[in-house]
C-alpha cells in the first residue's frame, strides 16, 4: 500500500455499507428477526394495539404490573400501563439508583386517519364515515388504498367495546375514493397539497339501503343497523369512542433481494419492537433498564399519555417509592445522572428526491441505526442537542462492540425539520441523543425500511441497557 493509501486509511471516516461487512450466518439472524418484526406490524397497528403487544410479551418474560409489588429490588421487572395507549417498563439495576437509569424510549402511534365523533353519514345512496386526519400526512396518498377500521368504543356504562374490521382475509376493507383521471383536470392543477383535502377523506362504508318504503337515510340505517348487531352500538356511540382508520395491507419483505421491510406504521414502530424485544432479553443489569412507549409523539407529545405528562415522573417516583428510599428532589437527581437513547426513526436519504438531503450529513439505508445529534429546524430550533461527551460515550459503545452506525441530519438546512420525544427527557436532565432506524416514504401507508439497520437498533438498545 502507498503512503497516500495508508495515511486517507488512518484518517478518513468511511462510511460502510452493512450487507458488505457481514457474513452469511449474520445475515440469517437478521432476517430471522425482521420476520418476528414483520409480524408484529401486522398485529399491532394502533397505539393500543401496540401495548396490548408489549404487555403480552412482558408478561411472559417475568414482567409485573407496579401495582403488584410492594418492595422493588435488583432484578424485578415492573412495568406500568398508562390508560392503554402508553407503557413504561423497567428492569431494577444492581447499581444505586441515585447514580441515574438508562432509557430507550419510543412511540407507539403513526399518522393515521381518526373518526370524528359524528362520523356516520349518507350522501345519494352511499354510506361514509367522516375522519380527521392524525399526524403529518400527505392526504392525497390515503384515497384509493385498502383500509381497516381498529379501535374502541366506550360506552357510559364503562363497557368497552374493541372493533377491528379488514384484516382478515375474509373481512371487507374499506377505501376513500379519488377522482378519475378523465375527469380530474381541476384537479390536478391544484397544488399537491390541496389536491384532496380533509374534509373529502369520508371513508365508504356500504350502499345498501334498508328494506322499507318512505325513509330517508335507509343506507345509513342498513349500516348502523349491521353495526348495532355486531358490536350493540348505536350512533351516539360513536361520541365515547377512539377509532382509527390505517392501511389494510400487509407488511412485507420488500426487493428482489428481500433486504428491506415495506408496511405501515414503521415510524415508530420498527423502534417499538426492536427496544421492546432488546428488553424482554436483558436480565439483572447494573444500572436499572427502563424502557418507554409513548403516545401522542405524532401530534405533539401532549395530553396525559403523550411524553409531556408527569405520568413518566410518577412511574419513576413509584420505584423509588418501592425501593424505600425516596427522599426530597431524588427523581431530580436521579434523571440529572440518567442517559436515554430516543428511539425514533430518521429520514433516509432517497436517491430520486436526493435534493432535499445533504449526503455527507444524511443517513443511508442499510448502513446501520442512525444517531442524531440534534434535530429542529432553521438554525437547530427546538433542538435537543446531545453533549459531545455524551455522544463519545454513545460511540464507544458502538465502536467496542462491532455495531454499524451513522450520524445524519434531518434534510438540507432550511429546507424543513422535526423532532422527537428526546427534548421532553433532555429538559428533566438526561443526556439524550436520538438513535433510530432509517425509513424511506416516512409518514405514507407504505414506508421502508432496512433489514441491516433494524436488526443493528436491536443489537445496539440491548448493549444500552447491559
Ligand atoms: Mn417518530
Ligand atoms: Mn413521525
Amino acid at each position: 500500500m502507498t503512503d497516500g493509501k495508508q495515511l486517507k486509511e488512518k484518517l478518513f471516516y468511511e462510511r460502510k455499507n452493512g450487507w458488505e461487512i457481514i457474513n452469511s450466518e449474520t445475515k440469517e439472524d437478521i432476517y430471522k428477526f425482521c420476520n418476528g418484526y414483520i409480524e408484529f406490524l401486522n398485529t399491532a397497528k394502533t397505539e393500543r394495539e401496540v401495548v396490548k403487544y408489549a404487555i403480552n410479551q412482558a408478561e411472559k418474560n417475568g414482567f409485573v404490573d407496579i401495582i403488584n409489588y410492594e418492595n422493588l429490588k435488583a432484578g424485578d421487572k415492573v412495568f406500568y400501563i398508562n390508560r392503554d395507549k402508553s407503557v413504561y417498563l423497567a428492569i431494577i439495576g444492581k447499581n444505586n439508583i441515585e447514580d441515574g437509569i438508562n432509557v430507550i424510549g419510543s412511540h407507539g402511534d403513526s399518522p393515521r386517519l381518526d373518526l370524528k365523533p359524528n362520523p356516520v353519514y349518507e350522501d345519494n345512496g352511499f354510506a361514509y364515515l367522516k375522519t380527521h386526519y392524525y399526524g403529518g400526512i400527505k392526504k392525497y396518498q390515503w384515497t384509493a388504498i385498502p383500509l381497516s377500521i381498529h379501535g374502541v368504543v366506550v360506552k357510559p356504562t364503562g363497557e368497552k367495546v374493541e372493533i377491528c374490521i379488514g384484516e382478515k382475509e375474509d373481512e371487507p376493507v374499506f377505501t376513500i375514493t379519488d377522482l378519475l383521471p378523465h375527469l380530474a383536470q381541476e384537479q390536478m392543477e391544484k397544488k399537491l397539497k390541496d389536491g384532496i383535502s380533509g374534509e373529502d377523506l369520508n371513508i365508504l362504508v356500504g350502499s345498501i339501503p334498508y328494506n322499507e318504503k318512505d325513509l330517508t337515510e335507509k343506507v345509513k340505517l342498513n349500516i348502523l343497523n349491521i353495526l348495532n348487531e355486531k358490536y350493540g352500538i348505536t350512533e351516539i356511540d360513536f361520541l365515547s369512542s377512539e377509532i382509527e382508520i390505517v392501511p389494510a395491507f400487509k407488511s412485507r419483505s420488500s426487493g428482489l433481494d428481500s433486504s428491506m421491510v415495506a408496511g405501515y406504521g414503521q415510524d415508530d414502530r420498527v423502534c417499538v419492537y426492536t427496544s421492546l424485544k432488546a428488553m424482554m432479553e436483558i436480565e439483572n443489569p447494573e444500572t436499572t433498564a427502563v424502557c418507554i412507549i409513548s403516545d401522542k409523539e405524532e401530534i405533539g407529545s401532549v395530553g396525559n399519555t403523550g411524553m409531556e405528562s408527569k405520568v413518566f415522573d410518577r412511574f419513576v417516583s413509584e420505584i423509588l417509592n418501592k425501593l424505600g428510599f425516596n427522599k426530597p428532589n431524588l427523581l431530580e437527581k436521579v434523571f440529572c445522572h440518567s442517559k436515554m437513547l430516543s428511539a425514533d426513526v430518521d429520514s433516509a436519504m432517497d436517491p430520486i428526491y436526493s435534493s432535499v438531503s445533504e449526503k455527507n450529513n444524511a443517513s443511508f439505508l442499510g448502513r446501520g441505526v442512525a444517531l442524531s445529534k440534534y434535530t429542529g429546524s432553521r438554525g437547530k430550533s427546538g433542538a435537543s442537542d446531545a453533549n459531545a461527551e455524551y455522544v463519545g460515550y454513545i460511540r464507544r459503545l458502538f465502536e467496542e462492540n462491532n455495531i454499524l452506525y451513522q450520524i445524519a441530519e434531518l434534510g438540507k438546512i432550511d429546507i424543513g425539520g422535526g423532532g422527537t420525544i428526546a427534548y421532553i427527557l433532555a429538559n428533566k436532565g438526561m443526556d439524550v441523543i436520538d438513535c433510530g432506524v432509517p425509513v424511506l416514504s416516512m409518514h405514507s401507508p407504505y414506508e421502508v425500511t432496512s433489514k441491516f439497520d433494524i436488526y443493528s437498533a436491536y443489537k445496539i438498545y440491548k448493549i444500552f441497557w447491559n
